[in-house]
């Protein structure tokens, strides 16, 4: 099973409890293919797990229930029914394994909501980690990794971590060799961006511009990004940031590119929508550089946070 201490809490009043917890992630490349008959964008991307989590405490109870607990975003507007991650999650782990989804879930949500960080999918992960613990369900790693792909395509990589490369529809994946830390510092919007939304900008852009642009390339993880990884190369990497869905989000919000404009010139080696957006990853050549373009950014009041990744998956806290 997962690996982690597993800690269970016997609470008199509120029965066993487990907690679990999932990062959130930056795509440092992602390459977008065309849409194919299935209805799905083929891609190949680069994913790396942030150290920001989403806390998934899983009670034993009389039903299936979700709430959040204050954190640093808005979740009231969030469902808390069966369209919640959490709450689907739960579902197909009890289906799979015939044990009753009996479980009161709590979520501390730190992943900004439609930000393109999977905050969504690290409450899926965290959750069927948590409950294969509570139910002693026992899966291995790898059925948990099917049954994650069945929610989601980035929850796989919510439950993997660490860096990897993902393909087809991003939870194929393969782990990546990193050499030490990187010094991210996040910029937050105040809405979020649907992510069907964002592909559809993109294929109507394409076909908008056929001629000019020619057929997609196939959607590919360039060499240089693996090499920067591997050698702890923080400019290469930072040459190497490329997102598909960066030019369409930037359409659709350009205070966006204001942003990141900003955040370059003032001691970010490059900065980039993350996944769908709109959240901004600006990298950092170290944690001194970090520390000050945080500072910068704030000053001119944007919402931000300091991170660093790669992190590992879901594990029990
Ligand atoms: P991704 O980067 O994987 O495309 P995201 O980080 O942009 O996703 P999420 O916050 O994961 O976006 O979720 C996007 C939408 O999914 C939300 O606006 C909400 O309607 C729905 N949703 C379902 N379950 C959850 C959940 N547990 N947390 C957040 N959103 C959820």
């Amino acid at each position: 099973a997962a690996t982690g201490a597993l800690r269970i809490v016997t609470d008199s009043a509120d029965g066993i409890r487990v907690t679990a917890r999932a990062p959130g992630k930056v795509n440092l490349t992602l390459a977008v293919g065309d849409l194919a008959a299935d209805g799905y964008h083929p891609i190949a991307t680069t994913f790396m797990a942030l150290d920001l989590y989403e806390d998934v405490e899983a009670t034993e109870a009389e039903e299936l229930s979700l709430e959040y607990l204050p954190g640093p975003f808005d979740t009231s507007r969030l469902d808390t029914g069966e369209t919640n991650l959490a709450i689907r999650a739960a579902r197909l782990l009890a289906e799979q394994t015939g044990h009753p989804a009996n479980v009161a879930l709590r979520i501390t949500k730190r992943v900004p909501i439609a930000g393109g960080m999977g905050g969504g999918s690290a409450d899926a992960a965290a959750t069927l980690v948590a409950c294969d613990a509570l139910w002693r369900t026992h899966l291995t790693r790898e059925d948990l990794c099917a049954l994650a792909a069945k929610l989601g395509s980035d929850v796989p990589f919510a439950l993997h971590g660490g860096v990897a490369v993902g393909t087809g529809r991003g939870d194929d994946l393969t782990c990546a060799l990193v050499e030490g830390r990187f010094e991210w510092v996040l910029r937050f919007s105040a809405e979020g961006m649907s992510t069907p939304q964002t592909y559809g900008a993109l294929d109507r852009h394409r076909l908008t511009f056929a001629e000019q642009l020619g057929p997609t390339p196939n959607p590919e993880v360039p060499e240089a990004v693996l090499t920067a990884l591997r050698n702890s190369d923080v400019r290469l990497l930072a040459e190497c940031l490329v997102n598909d869905l960066q030019a369409p989000a930037l359409r659709a919000r350009p205070e966006l590119a204001e942003a990141l404009e900003f955040g370059e010139t003032h001691g970010a080696l490059a900065g980039i929508v993350s996944g769908s957006g709109p959240t901004l990853a600006f990298l950092a050549e170290d944690a001194a550089a970090a520390a000050a373009l945080d500072r910068a950014l704030r000053a001119e009041g944007h919402h931000t946070l300091r991170t660093r990744g790669p992190v590992p998956g879901a594990l029990f806290t």
